[in-house]
């Protein structure tokens, strides 16, 4: 892997992330109401313990959500702590806070390490709700969906680098069926320093390529400042996606600032040894081990096997087929032209009609002669679009082809028969006569000659004629 780190090596970057994923569960982390925030109307999914009325008290931990974070850790290769974990309160006031605290736990696991990147902790909390600036509207449906924030260490040498390290973790994120699907549910807070100097906190960037432009932007930022004699003061700012640059938030907040306690109405979260055999028994295979393991076993190149492993279900859609077919065949035509119709029609493996044996069938007949490279492509996409089987489909299209010797030598006479003037121009020496009379065989099937067999006989035919 490129880690883009030579044109950052006079700069010694230092880049860690602070990332927030949303858990998926049904249900809030401390209430019952329902954790879909998007698809309702606002202030629909709320109840007085999500939105902090008084005398409210919360119920314990979402042990779904709890499972979840779980997996995330193990996976991420970190170890859980044995001991009680306390549920803090992190306060800091802004309108979509009624409570002015976040409930946020105490590290649940950590030492971890994710593509070289080391996993200092990871720990639970609840999101807040949504605060409309402009309008002054508050919608409480999102507070309270269960979060999962994952701190790495300052490993990490340039944005590039960032930007594949946060690819790879959603991807990984997404094999385990943990973190909501939708667009933002990925926030993270971006710390860097260059050269030595103070460390700037940039908050709440809500895409990878927002992390990636913002970390780009104070790279200049900070060199410019360093290089007319100034210094970088310890600061958090805040990434603008419509100009794509950092400003000043605020002076960085201590942790004395945030005032944390333990919140009395929470028991600490005890994680048993049961339970964490239990979910590291069912932890699903990383993409980065199925890549390798993609490369060695089925000797694929690795721009098919990136395709394959971006999406687990057609990952797993080609390893079926492959136990009946060629997986060197099965895998080129997965990653390239099943991939490129499934895009096109924005379907995915799941909500198509597309099977296993629609794959395997199809490269066997390619392998035996029988259906052409080019028709597969046509086979390919009516087997997504109706999920008919192959063999029904080239009858329909009538794209078997003909590869038995004898057929196509009958047909082959006839032609050399019918066509004394190119049988005489190519004993002269004329290459375009071959490529007349084989223009004449794939008329008379109607295209279905097998070129390289047709192209043998007719040569051996030609030469054959006295
Ligand atoms: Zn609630």
């Amino acid at each position: 892997m490129q880690l883009h780190e030579d044109k950052y090596k006079d700069l010694n970057l230092k880049i860690g992330l602070e990332i927030h994923v949303q858990l998926k569960t049904d249900q809030k982390i401390f209430c019952e109401c329902s954790s879909d925030y998007i698809n309702s109307s606002p202030n629909n999914n709320i109840c007085p313990i999500c939105t902090s009325q008084p005398g409210s008290k919360p119920m314990g931990v979402n042990q779904k959500a709890l499972e979840n974070l779980l997996k995330i850790g193990l996976f991420l290769g970190c170890k859980a702590y044995e001991k009680p974990f306390y549920v803090q309160r992190k306060h800091y006031f802004y309108p979509d806070l009624p409570s002015n605290y976040q409930r946020t736990s105490q590290p649940i696991l950590g030492n971890g390490v994710f593509m070289g990147v080391g996993i200092w902790e990871i720990h639970i909390e609840e999101d807040p709700g949504r605060y409309e600036l402009r309008e002054g509207k508050v919608d409480f449906n999102r507070s309270g969906v269960p979060l999962a924030e994952i701190v790495t260490a300052p490993d990490i040498k340039s944005p590039e680098y960032a930007r594949e390290f946060l690819r790879d973790l959603l991807l990984s994120l997404e094999y385990l069926g943990v973190i909501r699907g939708e667009s933002g549910s990925i926030r993270a807070d971006v710390n860097i320093s260059i050269m030595g100097g103070n460390r700037i906190e940039i908050k709440n960037v809500n895409s990878v390529k927002g992390i990636y432009k913002a970390l780009k932007y104070e790279i200049v930022r900070q060199k410019a400042v360093l290089q007319r004699g100034g210094t970088i003061t310890m600061e958090t700012r805040h990434f603008d996606e419509a100009s794509m640059i950092t400003k000043t938030l605020r002076k960085k907040e201590t942790v004395a600032d945030y005032r944390y306690i333990p919140d009395p109405d929470l028991v600490p979260i005890y994680i048993s040894p049961e339970m964490l055999n239990e979910i590291e028994s069912v932890l699903p295979e990383s993409p980065h081990n199925k890549k390798k393991r993609f490369m060695e076993e089925y000797s694929l190149g690795e721009e098919i096997v990136d395709s394959l492993i971006s999406d687990l279900y057609l990952s797993d859609l080609f390893e079926e087929s492959a136990k009946n077919s060629n997986p060197l065949e099965a895998g080129k035509w997965c990653a390239t032209e099943l991939k490129r119709r499934l895009n096109e029609k924005n379907l995915s493996v799941s909500t198509s009609k597309i099977k296993p044996k629609h794959i395997s069938d199809m490269v066997g007949f390619i392998e035996r002669g029988e259906l052409s490279v080019k028709n597969a492509k046509w086979i390919i996409e009516d087997a997504v679009d109706t999920g008919e089987e192959i063999p029904v489909l080239m009858d329909k299209k009538n794209f078997y082809q003909i590869s038995s010797e004898d057929t196509l030598i009958k047909i082959i006479e006839k032609i050399i028969e019918d066509n004394p003037k190119a049988v005489l121009d190519f004993k002269s020496g004329n290459q375009n006569a071959l490529h007349f009379l084989f223009g004449k065989v794939v008329n008379e099937t109607e295209g279905r000659a097998e070129p390289s067999k047709t192209i043998k006989l007719l040569k051996d035919k030609l030469c054959a004629v006295a």
